[in-house]
């Protein structure tokens, strides 16, 4: 059963002085719409302002209060405009400069007038000073009291000491009673939820800081612990509203995927042959499949996709098969023509810059079942494609594609009342945590082993300076036998990110400069602006080694498959990320020939540049990258638009805490079938309105 979450409850926020609607809206930004959400906004760190430093004898490494009399304070415009004050007490004095400030700041400070100041306290030009500390003017004879001050996570404009009143408003007018039984939370030790909130929000002075900023503390872990129970919740009840609606069943009838398997040069992996089990199993029930096939590049991904095609076309129904670039969708459907056309399959291409009248043909085409396998871009997926009878959708690198695009293609083939079965693939290998978190809701298949008889790539870095050299071997390798291997190799221009045009420019530079070098060398340029058919044109030409060496931008990341390529050229690799590098990497060492990698890069490299070489230079696991490059990171960029699922998490730390992640996604199908009442009010609690974040 599906969990419904029942609609934000209207809280009294606006009843409450100090909810202006000012606040409201930066309350907004931070994704606090409800009194509970804020009650739930935990602080960042900890300021302890429990006890009052004399000037001169405050320690000047961390946040202290101080308080003392105004001796005068002035505007002054040094390098801009500045609020300068004097402040002294019975040890000392210091000065106090606001670099930003209101008129209404400048009028508080007044000569006589006692301040209270938070902030760091640094010997400074004119003596000791505080640069923008916190104030306080009123309510000084009031005790200090005993509990840590919380730093909250704010927007512009929204300041500390408004939070905190704000939040504690909120814990006044929230109830905070638990959502889990302590039957579960007990024996993982976590303590009452209210209990744990409301200790973080003001821990007693004494408390251990340590474990407190580093979140380890029991009321950190339950509730990271309740956090990572609602997504879990969050993806389970996705899964299963998607799953409302049937497929249709595929019977595994195996006439035509057993043709194609005796028509293969190779045979399958035992990684492969078992992804293809997962999936047949899938197809052949009548829940529709949504299924996350994983696998390094290189791994051979096109021969599953193209297998469970088959069975759809076996059960007289049609396939979709969907790229996110062109050079891709092509290098797809060729490689489906080559391997299905001799069997009588009929396949279809659809791409945005197609000519009309072979659109218009092949829409028609589609529409009446003629054809059986339609390959394409996101095109495929416009409103004039009808198809006759869609039964699965393959969606090739399905991160790239944003989320809109991902529920439209959803909605394709379901106008009969049922749903397409779905195999979504990646060669961006997901790391354990990240796909048992953010793809709870998928089935994963991962193939992890390469077919046999590829020989290892060895990368090495070399810098920019030697780039002549290193020119020089290119050429030599690339020559024809006996002088040089008759080598075929990749140069990768760097990447620019701010201008496509300064890109594009460099690489027609690079190509330039490479065929005066080496002018007996056959030497092709690819970019992004081609047109398709160019493009094409370039990759089929390299193909067939009619060139010898091919410069490109980053177009051929994906997809490229040129056997005979052992050499490849990473021009600027430092700009790169992990993942980029190594997709880019997986373009050689597709032959039985030992292949070359070259990360030329530009000195001086920064600190994590370094480190993402080095990784790139002693590894090639694809797994092992990507688990690094979670930790350079974080899981939003590496997982490109399914980022929408990571305000979801606030508290908890994917590497972290590992162990509650596990206990949470044990126990959450357990909830929703045992107790979907606790399961619903956990959901409420957590995420209110917002699980439309995680539909796609
Ligand atoms: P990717 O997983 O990166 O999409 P491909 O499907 O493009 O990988 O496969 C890479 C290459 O390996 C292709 O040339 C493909 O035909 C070949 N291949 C796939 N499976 C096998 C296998 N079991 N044995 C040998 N070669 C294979
Ligand atoms: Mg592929």
């Amino acid at each position: 059963m599906a969990v419904q979450p029942t609609p934000p409850s209207a809280d009294p926020f606006l009843k409450l002085p100090g909810f202006t609607d000012a606040n409201r809206q930066k309350l907004a930004k931070l994704g606090l719409t409800r009194l509970q959400d804020l009650a739930l906004h935990l602080p960042l760190r900890y300021e302890d302002e429990t006890q009052l430093y004399p000037i001169t004898q405050a320690p000047q490494d961390r946040v202290v209060v101080v308080e003392g009399v105004i001796k005068k304070s002035e505007v002054q415009i040094r390098q801009r405009r500045q609020l300068i004050a004097e402040v002294a007490d019975s040890s000392g004095r210091l000065i106090v400069r606001f670099l930003n400030f209101y008129p209404s700041q400048q009028k508080q400070w007044q000569a006589g007038k006692q301040v209270r100041l938070i902030g760091e306290i640094k010997s400074g030009f004119w003596g000791l000073e505080m640069v923008h500390p916190r104030t306080r003017f009123n309510g000084l004879d009031a005790p200090l009291g005993n509990k840590l001050t919380p730093v909250y996570p704010t927007t512009n404009g929204l300041s500390q000491d408004t939070l905190q009143r704000l939040v504690g408003l909120a814990l006044k007018h929230t109830a905070l009673d638990d959502t889990l039984p302590a039957s579960i939370t007990a024996p993982y030790k976590l303590p009452p939820l209210e209990k744990s909130v409301r200790f973080l929000h003001s821990p007693p002075v004494d408390t251990d800081m340590y474990p407190l900023t580093a979140r380890h503390h029991p009321a950190w872990r339950r509730l990271k612990f309740d956090e990572l129970l609602a997504q879990q919740l969050t993806l389970l009840a996705n899964r299963a509203k998607r799953r409302e609606v049937p497929a249709l069943s595929l019977i595994p009838k195996g006439t035509l995927t057993a043709k194609l398997l005796a028509s293969l040069p190779f045979a399958l992996t035992a990684a492969q042959q078992r992804v293809v089990d997962e999936i047949c199993r899938d197809l052949n029930r009548t829940v529709p499949m949504q299924r996350l096939l994983q696998g390094d590049v290189g791994s051979g991904k096109t021969i599953v996709a193209a297998l469970a095609a088959l069975q759809a076309v076996e059960n007289d129904t049609q396939a979709a098969f969907m790229a996110p670039t062109e050079l891709l969708a092509e290098q797809h459907y060729r490689k489906l023509n080559e391997w299905l056309t001799p069997m009588g399959i009929r396949i279809g291409w659809l791409s945005g810059s197609q000519k009309k009248k072979e659109r218009e043909t092949t829409l028609a085409a589609i529409a009446s079942g003629d054809i059986q396998i339609a390959v394409g871009t996101h095109a495929l997926f416009q409103d004039k494609v009808q198809f006759q009878n869609l039964s699965l959708l393959l969606v090739d690198e399905q991160h790239r594609f944003g989320v809109g695009q991902r529920l439209q293609l959803r909605s394709k083939g379901s106008d009969d009342g049922r749903a397409p079965h779905q195999l979504m693939m990646s060669a961006t290998p997901i790391p354990r945590t990240l796909a048992m978190s953010y793809f709870a809701d998928l089935d994963v298949s991962v193939i992890d082993e390469l077919p046999p008889g590829r020989t290892p790539i060895i990368t090495t870095l070399l810098d920019n300076r030697k780039r002549e050299q290193l020119i020089e071997r290119v050429g030599n390798a690339c020559r024809p036998a006996p002088v040089g291997q008759g080598a075929q190799a990749y140069w990768v221009c760097p990447l620019i990110e701010e201008s496509e045009t300064l890109q594009l420019q460099t690489a027609v530079a690079t190509h330039e400069t490479l065929q005066a070098m080496l002018p007996d060398l056959r030497i092709g340029l690819v970019h992004g602006k081609l047109p398709a058919s160019e493009k094409q044109a370039v990759m089929n030409a390299f193909k067939h080694h009619e060139l010898d060496i091919l410069v490109a931008t980053t177009v051929i990341e994906v997809g490229v498959d040129v056997p005979n390529a052992t050499l490849m050229v990473i021009d600027h690799a430092e700009r790169m990320g992990l993942a980029q590098l190594h997709q880019l990497r997986g373009r050689v060492g597709r032959g039985s020939k030992a292949s070359y990698c070259t990360l030329l890069f530009q000195a001086p490299l920064g600190e994590i540049a370094q480190t993402r070489l080095d990784l790139m230079r002693h590894s090639t696991d694809g797994f092992e990258i990507a688990r690094e490059d979670l930790h350079i990171r974080g899981p939003g960029e590496l997982l490109g638009n399914r980022q929408s699922g990571v305000p979801l998490l606030r508290f908890a730390d994917l590497e972290k805490d590992i162990d509650l992640l596990e206990v949470a996604r044990n126990l959450a199908p357990r909830l929703l079938t045992d107790a979907p009442d606790v399961a619903a009010a956990h959901l409420e609690r957590w995420i209110g309105n917002r699980t439309g974040l995680l539909d796609a």
